[in-house]
């Protein structure tokens, strides 16, 4: 049996999967990033979660044939360059050829949210569907568009941002420079940022103050949804803030591309997807076209964790 490992390199995590030739997960193992410490030291972790993701599988290095790398950065694919991962501090690094002589395998890389949208379009809920868009919401939003089976990256690597689509004129400050970003909406940083606003410009308080007192600095998407469901005013405010502009992200991209399905994605939707998504898709369809959005999916990731490593590797196996 041929074998293929997915490694989806995150800002605080490393979490990695090995799937056999069917790309059935037989085994995953997760550590630590330590980006605070630097390249050389990500880099041996990379290396040393390799090496632990076979010792629980049992399977020997020979029998894996590829490795994909997901990381969160434009990724130059004709090179494998990674361009500019700036939650890592690293720009312009050759790292699929780094780990591919460290380990001596073929190591394909791209982008993670690409990788994880390809995991959804393989085995995931997008599977039935031809031309997908997935927008991924965690701490950042990402998205990543495939159609018939190959992903869109564009001229300069970066097509598939709408982490970056304008949804706000002169909208909140997004950590790109620009204003009125959807991840600066949508993003759990910037849901916690327009949160601290209110409290502080509007007097509003929270229960989050008791459930996860640290929520100004970080915070569960867990807590968020426990307090939603109990009508906390802050957390609904921005909760529902989000849930329209990712239905108006959802509404452009439709309009723009015709997408048959979008698929959303990331912890805050696999944490409060079931509370977000009628108002996500009650407003992708007020923005869409007329007949725009008429029999066009917008569904919930059921891949969860996995989807992005599974992406990576098997993206590695048909490349
Ligand atoms: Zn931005």
């Amino acid at each position: 049996m041929r074998y293929y490992c997915g490694i989806d390199l995150g800002g605080t995590k490393i979490y990695s999967i090995l799937c056999d030739n069917s790309g059935k997960i037989v085994a995953r193992k997760k550590i630590k990033t330590e980006a605070a410490l630097g390249f050389d030291t990500v880099f041996a972790n990379l290396v040393t979660c390799y090496g632990e993701l076979l010792k629980k599988a049992e399977i020997v290095d020979d029998d894996v044939e590829k490795i994909g790398l997901a990381v969160p950065s434009a990724v130059n694919t004709a090179t494998g360059m990674l361009l500019d991962a700036c939650n890592l501090g690293w720009k312009n690094v050759p790292l699929a050829r780094l780990l591919s002589e460290r380990l001596k395998k073929p190591v394909f890389m791209d982008n993670d949210v690409n990788m994880g949208v390809f995991g959804e379009y393989s085995f995931g809920e997008a599977s039935k569907f031809r031309n997908v868009y997935g927008i991924f919401a965690g701490t950042g939003v990402g998205g990543g568009h495939i159609n018939n089976g190959s992903i869109n990256r564009g001229k300069n690597f970066t097509a598939g941002e709408v982490g970056h689509m304008v949804v706000k004129i002169d909208g909140p400050e997004c950590n790109c420079g620009r204003k009125g970003c959807l991840e600066a909406i949508a993003g759990k940083a910037g849901i916690i940022k327009y949160m601290k606003k209110q409290e502080e410009k509007n007097g509003f308080k929270t229960m989050l103050s008791e459930i996860s007192p640290d929520w100004r600095t970080m915070v569960g998407s867990a807590a968020l949804k426990e307090c939603y469901k109990k009508k906390d005013a802050l957390v609904v405010k921005a909760i529902n803030r989000a849930s329209e502009a990712l239905g108006i992200a959802a509404a452009n991209i439709i309009n723009l591309i015709g997408v048959e399905a979008l698929i959303l994605g990331g912890g805050v939707i696999e944490e409060m997807g079931s509370l977000m998504m009628p108002a996500i898709v009650a407003n992708a369809k007020k923005y869409a076209i007329a007949g725009g959005a008429e029999g066009v999916g917008i569904i919930v990731s059921k891949l969860g964790d996995d989807a992005v490593a599974l992406g990576a590797a098997w993206y590695a196996a048909k490349a």
